[in-house]
């Protein structure tokens, strides 16, 4: 059974049919590598759209309310192998590309 979902998956499956989480050290190696994946690519859409000094509109806390301006110090980048992030001057550290205004999450 998977861990994650719940759901009943056959013994020699290394990943979850549903969820696709890993069930076996090659499964969750795997997993881990399409997580990444997913990250860098969301990572590389906003730097393509953004470029190091522009001024982007962020929540510092929860998603509501008016955004922020705060000015980016760098690329987006992986963050402790989980989030993709940018880091911005004037308060706010790194900021969670979920939440920039002006970023899609792909
Ligand atoms: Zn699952």
């Amino acid at each position: 059974m998977c861990p994650r979902c719940y759901r009943m998956v056959h013994r020699a499956r290394s990943r979850c049919d549903g969820c696709g989480a890993g069930l076996t050290a090659k499964g969750r190696a795997a997993a881990v590598a399409e997580r990444q994946a997913v990250l860098q690519a969301d990572c590389d859409a906003f730097n393509r759209r953004h470029s190091v000094g522009d001024t982007i509109r962020v929540w510092t806390g929860p998603r509501e309310g008016e955004p922020i301006e705060r000015v980016t110090k760098g690329p987006a980048y992986i963050l402790g192998g989980h989030t993709a992030v940018v880091y911005v001057s004037g308060g706010g550290g790194c900021i969670a590309l979920s939440h920039v205004e002006s970023h899609e999450q792909i």
